[in-house]
């Protein structure tokens, strides 16, 4: 039987491999998409301690081979359920697969917000795009929009910039959430327009493909129409833990409820990164919370 079985690849996923492989226990890390998480999409991080730049990728990917070098088993799959046993968990897979475990560790991250409008999904690699990394070349030398005020937005319109003709920057308010330092710099580009108080309200399309945005202004409530190769939604995060709601209590918000010490309301289930309740959802807590997390399980495992 696995010691851990930890849903997730994201930061808090491969810290916890880390720390509990280097702790001597056996671990399988499920992911069903790409390891690495959310992270992968950030061009440019610059506030991970000890290291000035690195790009969201290289992080992954540096990550991933620490963990795998450790011996931690990453396999791609879904994890549909769980199985409370007891000293047991049964961990089951969208492809019905069993894995028994001592212990669980949930670090689901969470999964980009929509707008909502009308054709989105339709137009999804089509001009709609929720990663400028992954899909900003595409766009080289065009006109493109980002919508946000965050992190993600701000360092998604920095990269681009760098790459596109022209980058409006559309956000609800006339204040960033993200970093200061973000804004000033995008303030210092030529090429970047601030469109706020704004909304996206529409999506137009000419043979299959975005062809411009319309945007309402939230005071005026006037509509600009702003034509457009693409726009980067960039408005946030949801929680995706629906299918472990039997098992541990999730907050009105989808979140899994867990405090510092990442323990669930389910003895043996452990909650660590941004799929949990806490304040700060940044690199550097997922990767706190993968060690404490996986601390706390082995501690879990010993005690049976
Ligand atoms: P975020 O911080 O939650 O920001 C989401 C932005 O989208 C906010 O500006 C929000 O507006 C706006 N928004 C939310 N719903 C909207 C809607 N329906 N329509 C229009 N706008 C909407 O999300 P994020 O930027 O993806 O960042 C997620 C977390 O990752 C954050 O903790 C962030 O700091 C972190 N992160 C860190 C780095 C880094 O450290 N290098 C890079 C990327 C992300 P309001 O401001 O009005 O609420």
């Amino acid at each position: 039987m696995t010691d851990i079985v930890i849903i997730g690849a994201g930061t808090a996923g491969l810290t916890a491999g880390i720390y509990a492989a280097r702790a001597g226990k056996s671990v399988k890390v499920l992911e069903s998409t790409v390891y690495g998480g959310q992270i992968v999409n950030t061009p440019d991080i610059e506030n991970y301690p000890g290291m000035a730049h690195v790009s969201g990728f290289e992080f992954a990917q540096k990550l991933y081979e620490q963990a795998t070098g450790l011996g931690v088993e990453v396999v791609m799959t879904s994890a549909a359920s769980i199985k409370d046993q007891g000293d047991t968990k049964v961990v089951v897979t969208t492809g019905n697969e069993e894995i028994p475990c001592k212990a669980v560790i949930l670090a689901t991250g969470a999964k980009n917000r929509h707008l909502g409008l009308e054709g989105e999904d339709k137009l999804v690699g089509r001009g709609i795009s929720y990663c400028a990394t992954c899909d900003g070349m595409f766009f080289r030398k065009k006109d493109v929009a980002v919508n946000g005020g965050g992190n993600t937005a701000l360092g998604d319109a920095l990269y681009l910039a760098g790459i596109c003709n022209k980058v409006y920057l559309i956000h609800r308010r006339d204040q960033f959430r993200g970093a200061e330092r973000d804004a000033r710099k995008l303030e210092a580009c030529d090429n970047v327009e601030f469109v706020l108080n704004s909304n996206v309200t529409r999506l137009n399309d000419e043979n299959g493909k975005l062809s411009s945005i319309e945007v309402t202004d939230k005071n005026t409530k006037e509509v600009r129409t702003i034509p457009v190769s693409a726009l980067f939604v960039a408005i946030g995060q949801t929680p995706d833990n629906g299918a472990f709601s039997d098992l541990v209590e999730l907050d009105e918000k989808g979140y899994i409820r867990a405090g510092e010490d990442c323990k669930t309301s389910c003895e043996g289930i452990f909650a660590a990164g941004d799929c949990r309740t806490k304040s700060l959802r940044q690199l550097t807590t997922a990767a706190g919370d993968g060690a404490v997390a996986a601390t706390e399980a082995c501690t879990y495992i010993d005690r049976q």
